[in-house]
């Protein structure tokens, strides 16, 4: 998907509220990868998916520390597991978000950039792998002509506060699929 790589480039995406710094755990990688999670955004493959976890944001003073999935504006944002809504909330950078816990309320999924939110989607709502939550936007600091979804996953600390919580790489999460023959 020739389209994913070239926006990549050029997409000025949202950061996080997420203070606490963090490496990719790799026992965290692999129990994640090992439930088979659904790609956020309608449509898109595994073997779409582009490394953006490393790039520079705000001029080289921070790393992106996710995943940017272009796609047409409009298109459904997925639950990528079961879980919950724990938060929806609206900042300057992330534009309309989506934090959703997963089942053992240990990891956090972040949608950002998101255009709206699925129609009747609160807090605390439970959520289904696949469910549609939201459609994909440029909410916040995303380029007007480049809609993506901004998806991060942050381990959570013991209190299981949405706002703080640990990066890792999302891209690691879906990678194995497509490198395996
Ligand atoms: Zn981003």
């Amino acid at each position: 998907m020739l389209y994913v790589a070239a926006l990549s480039l050029v997409l000025a995406c949202g950061g996080v509220a997420y203070a606490a710094p963090g490496t990719s755990d790799e026992s965290d990688v692999a129990r994640l990868r090992a439930r088979g999670l659904a790609v956020p955004v309608d449509g898109v493959r595994a073997s779409d998916l582009v490394d953006t976890y490393q790039q520079a944001r705000d001029g080289g003073m921070r790393a992106h520390e996710a995943l940017d999935i272009a796609a047409p504006r409009g298109t459904p944002v997925l639950a990528v597991e079961d879980g919950r809504i724990a938060k929806l909330f609206s900042s300057r950078q992330g534009g309309l978000t989506i934090y959703q816990f997963d089942p053992a309320s240990e990891f956090a999924y972040y949608y950002a950039h998101v255009d709206r939110y699925a129609p009747g989607l609160t807090e605390g709502a439970g959520v289904r792998r696949g469910q549609v939550i939201g459609y994909v936007g440029s909410t916040g600091n995303a380029a007007m002509d480049a809609p993506h979804l901004h998806f991060g996953v942050y381990r959570l600390g013991p209190e299981r506060a949405w706002w703080r919580g640990s990066p890792l790489n999302p891209y690691l999460l879906w990678a194995p699929l497509f490198n395996r023959r």
